[in-house]
Formats: C-alpha cells, sequence, structure tokens
C-alpha cells in the first residue's frame, strides 16, 4: 500500500467497514432471513411435508432454473452432491481423469474423488481468479490427444473425461473460451457455479456453458437453505437422469419399492426448499445491496492504491465475496492479524489443493498464478448489512 503508512490504511478499512457493518464483530458474510422465510417454513410443518416429499422442492428447482434461464434445475442436498452426481452424469467413470483449478474449496476436489476421478490441475488466470483458457490450451496440447472422439492423456494413458472450471467468489471466469476448448478437444464441460449464482457471461447465467452447473445453498453463500444444492442443465434427458438417481434411483409408483440402480439420497428436504423459496424471493434485492458494497469498496481501495478483483468487461458478478490482492505474502498476513484483532473478519484465499496431503501428487501445471493469488488475496466482509433499505414491497 503505497504512500500511505500502513496502519493509516488500515484503519480507514475498518472505518468503512464500521460505516457499511455497523459496530460489533463483523463476519465475511452471514445469511439475511427478512422475507417469506419463517412463513414458509411454519406452511411445510403445518402441512406435515417437512422432509423428501412436498411442493417447495418443486417450485424451488422452478425458480433457480427461471432465475438462471436453465431448461432444468434439481435439487439436491448440497452442493458438493450436487457435483458428484453431474459428473457422473456427464460421463465421467471411475479412473477417468477430470481437469479443474487447485485453487478452489476442497468440495471441488472432494466431488471429483466422489466420482472416482483423478483431478488434474491446471493454471487459473490473475484477473478472474478461475481456470485459464490458455493453460487449458496448453495442457490438452502437450499432454492429450483425440482419440475415439475423446481425449486421452499420453503420459497416463488415462480419459480426461470433464473439465470443471468454477467462478471464484462469483467472478466470472473466462468460460466461453473454456467451452470452446472443451468442445474441440471433446471434454464434457461441468460449471462448478456454487459461488455464482448471480452472475453473468454476455448476460448468460454462469452454470449454463456446459453439460452441466451446479450451485451450493451453504450457510456462507448468496442465498442460503441451511445447506443445499442444484443441479443446472439444458438436457431434458439428464436432469431426468439427476432427478432420478438423486432420489435412491425409485420407480414412480404409489407404494411399491423397486429401484432400478444403486442412486443416492440426495434429495432436498422439503423444509430447505422452503428456505429457498424465500431467498429467492429476496435475491434481486441482495444483487443490487451487495453491488453497491462492492462500489463503495472500489473507490476506497482505488484511493489507496490497492488492487481488487473487478469482473471482466461483459461479465457481471453477484460481488459474493469482495477480493483485495495484496502486495506479497507478508502484507497479507500483517492485514489480516490487524483487521481479525479489531473485530473485522478477513479470510486468505484457500491453501490450493495441490499443497493438500490427498491432492499432492496430482498432474499439474505449475499453476504460477494460482500460488501467486493464494499468497495475496484476502476476503473482506460482504454480507448484505442489517441496515440495507428494503425492498419496496417488503
Ligand atoms: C460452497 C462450494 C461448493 C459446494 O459446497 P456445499 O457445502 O457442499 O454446498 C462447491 N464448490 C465451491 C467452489 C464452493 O464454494
Amino acid at each position: 500500500m503505497p504512500n500511505h503508512p500502513v496502519s493509516k490504511t488500515y484503519d480507514s478499512f475498518i472505518e468503512l467497514v464500521r460505516r457499511l457493518f455497523g459496530e460489533g464483530n463483523v463476519s465475511l458474510h452471514r445469511p439475511i432471513f427478512e422475507g417469506n422465510e419463517k412463513q414458509y417454513l411454519i406452511d411445510c410443518i403445518e402441512s406435515n411435508f417437512v422432509s423428501s416429499v412436498g411442493a417447495k422442492v418443486a417450485e424451488f428447482e422452478r425458480r433457480i432454473a427461471e432465475f438462471t434461464g436453465a431448461r432444468h434445475a434439481v435439487a439436491t442436498v448440497n452442493g458438493t452432491a450436487a457435483l458428484h452426481v453431474a459428473l457422473r452424469l456427464a460421463g465421467v467413470q471411475r479412473g477417468d481423469e477430470v481437469i479443474s483449478q487447485a485453487l478452489t474449496f476442497i468440495a471441488t476436489c472432494n466431488a471429483l474423488s466422489y466420482a472416482g476421478a483423478h483431478p488434474v490441475f491446471v493454471d487459473v488466470d490473475r484477473d478472474t481468479m478461475g481456470m485459464s483458457p490458455d493453460a487449458l490450451r496448453r495442457f490438452l496440447s502437450e499432454h492429450a490427444e483425440v482419440r475415439d472422439g475423446g481425449a486421452w492423456n499420453k503420459h497416463t494413458g488415462r480419459r480426461i473425461a470433464s473439465c470443471v472450471p468454477m467462478h471464484t467468489f462469483g467472478l466470472p471466469c473466462r468460460i466461453e473460451e473454456i467451452a470452446a476448448i472443451c468442445a474441440e478437444w471433446g471434454v464434457a464441460l461441468v460449471e462448478d457455479a456454487a459461488e455464482s449464482l448471480g452472475s453473468y457471461v454476455a448476460g448468460r447465467h454462469t452454470g449454463n456453458f456446459g453439460v452441466f452447473g451446479t450451485l451450493s445453498f451453504n450457510g456462507n453463500k448468496i442465498i442460503t437453505t441451511g445447506g443445499g444444492g442444484m443441479i443446472i442443465t439444458n438436457d431434458e434427458l439428464l436432469a431426468r437422469r439427476a432427478k432420478h438417481i438423486t432420489t435412491t434411483a425409485k420407480i414412480p409408483h404409489p407404494y411399491e419399492f423397486v429401484h432400478d440402480e444403486v442412486g443416492y439420497n440426495y434429495r432436498l428436504p422439503n423444509l430447505n426448499a422452503a428456505l429457498g423459496c424465500a431467498q429467492m424471493e429476496r435475491l434481486p434485492w441482495m444483487l443490487e445491496v451487495k453491488q453497491k458494497i462492492a462500489s463503495q469498496y472500489r473507490v476506497f481501495f482505488e484511493s489507496q492504491g490497492v488492487q481488487m478483483a473487478t469482473p471482466l468487461s461483459r461479465c457481471q458478478s453477484n460481488h459474493w465475496l469482495n477480493a483485495i490482492i495484496l502486495a506479497d505474502k507478508a502484507e497479507r498476513d500483517g492485514f489480516l492479524a490487524y483487521t481479525n484483532d479489531r473485530g473485522v473478519m478477513t479470510r486468505p484465499i484457500w491453501c490450493l489443493m495441490s499443497e493438500l496431503e490427498m491432492f499432492r501428487l496430482c498432474q499439474h501445471d505449475g499453476l504460477e498464478n494460482s500460488r501467486w493469488l493464494a499468497d495475496r488475496v484476502v476476503n473482506i466482509p460482504s454480507s448484505v448489512p442489517d441496515n440495507a433499505a428494503k425492498p419496496a414491497d417488503a
């Protein structure tokens, strides 16, 4: 942070956070329940439909499909489960490889592992913090060959079945280029859009660029169902398959239990879907409020000469979590300690997946930008504030 004694910049940051979020401990992202959440939960309890059957699940799916512009949406118990099933239905089989990014939340790699896949990590772009199409193209050109309509890793002999980019903190990655590369190589594109509900590329909602997109409604996400996830797709047959295997693969029948394959109990309970319906009613308003917070942060950090993550042109971010990029690891550590000591929660970006014991031996491309970002990126408080002006219909 040039031109300023460090503590002066840090103090004015704390002042800004206090102005935006008030006194007391400020969290990074907390949920807000100010609409019909309570009423819809009561409706569920009074109707006795709290679990795996009930109208709220279908309504929540319909709302997500409508909002994202996807033809079909299938609710799941969480975002990890959504990604697990999406990978299986995209054709990932035990022993296949799946290309993803090392700079992501652990859920991405856990889902790959449940599907029996070997993760391969390519680098991210510094501006989007999401998968770099250049890195993906380079990796495929150097290590893969097309055979039998699919891509194969020449060194490991394994099939490269799928590619899973992630839209980090709601910033869309260069998904159009990634989609074109995947099409060229015959690799199924599955977008981990867990963080990007409300983020668009050229007017098209993230999660709509490949075979599947998956969302998460965990407690810290932009909207929450307590825990929950969603698979979105534009393929009707795949949507039907997704519904079938996430609901124990039961053949519909009024009273008999017949199942035609090994399925999963991944269905979202009606209670959680009720929360989701109420949250979706407020999502456009939340996006507006978060946009304003991001703008205020941007003005501040620009005046301080600090870099803030910004969506590419033609892209719209949901501003789920705002992120700044500090000069180096020492400055990052100083900022984290200073702010957390004063009750303002800030957090470094994730430890790279390639550094974790379970994924240490996975093939990767050097991950230069991922490492650079891992040392410097900090998330700052990004909730919808308690005192935010309510929507007109409130
Ligand atoms: C939140 C998240 C998920 C899904 O997490 P769940 O807690 O299982 O809903 C997946 N990928 C990323 C990148 C996430 O941030």
